[in-house]
């Protein structure tokens, strides 16, 4: 379960990109986040990664305040950021190396196939297309097992048909251990296909203007 109470952020310069955010995700949710440039979409995901700190308020993960880069919480990109000297197992098995060889690869071998990448293990990330090389990041986030998955306009980059296949197998993947996903998207159709709820925010400060509850059904 995510929770964040009454957080706010401003930067050096005076913006306040976000005021007082309060907001519960729970355990398997899948939460899409929708707003204009600026509303402070990104900072928000931002702060729940750890990669930087509130002003005010607390984040809390599982019960647990967030205070740096944490492994039980992933993230995606919009670009998949794939690491070009190592091959494709390498990429999806990189936060695995704390596990013993042969269940690392047991678990790498089990993302790839879930995201239909069975055979690419040994290929490099140059001979990927862009839809194949998301499917990796997804893979490659979900196969350490997080608690929350934030995902920052993953599907931006491409084209409708392989957009709607990448959504497909972002909810493969999350049945798997089902873990609470928050996405940021800009396609609010996206929002509407994916997600439990949908958060629209609004601007200058970034705030919530509303929640809207859907019936999605699941698995
Ligand atoms: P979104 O992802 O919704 O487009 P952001 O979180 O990127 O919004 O930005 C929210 C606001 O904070 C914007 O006004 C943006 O210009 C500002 N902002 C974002 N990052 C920084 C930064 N590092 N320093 C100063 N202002 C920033
Ligand atoms: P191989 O070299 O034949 O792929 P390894 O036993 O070296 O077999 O690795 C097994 C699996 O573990 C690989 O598929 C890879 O995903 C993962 N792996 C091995 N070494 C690393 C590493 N240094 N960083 C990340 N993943 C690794």
């Amino acid at each position: 379960m995510l929770e964040l109470h009454a957080v706010s952020k401003s930067y050096a310069n005076g913006t306040r990109a976000l005021a007082d955010i309060s907001l519960s995700v729970d355990a398997g949710e899948i939460l899409a986040i929708v707003g204009g440039s600026g509303c402070g979409k990104s900072t928000l995901l931002r702060l729940v990664a750890g990669l930087d700190v509130p002003t005010r308020g607390t984040i809390r993960v599982d019960g647990q305040a967030i205070a740096s880069p944490h492994e039980a919480v992933g993230l995606v990109f919009q670009e998949p950021r794939l690491l070009p000297w190592l091959t494709v197992a390498r990429n999806v098995g990189f936060g695995l190396t704390a596990l013993p060889p042969a269940e690392r690869a047991a678990r790498v071998d089990a993302a790839l196939a879930r995201v239909g990448l069975a055979d690419y293990g040994e290929r490099w990330p140059r001979e990927l297309s862009g839809g194949q090389a998301q499917r990796v990041a997804l893979a490659r986030a979900l196969v350490t097992r997080p608690r929350v998955l934030l995902l920052d306009e993953p599907f931006s980059a491409l084209d409708a048909f392989t957009r709607v296949d990448l959504q497909d197998h972002l909810l493969d993947l999350w049945a798997d251990t089902r873990p609470t996903l928050v996405l940021v998207t800009h396609d609010v159709e996206e929002a509407l296909v994916l997600a439990d709820r949908v958060m629209v925010m609004r601007a200058h400060p970034g705030r919530i203007a509303g929640v809207m509850q859907l019936d999605t059904p699941r698995p």
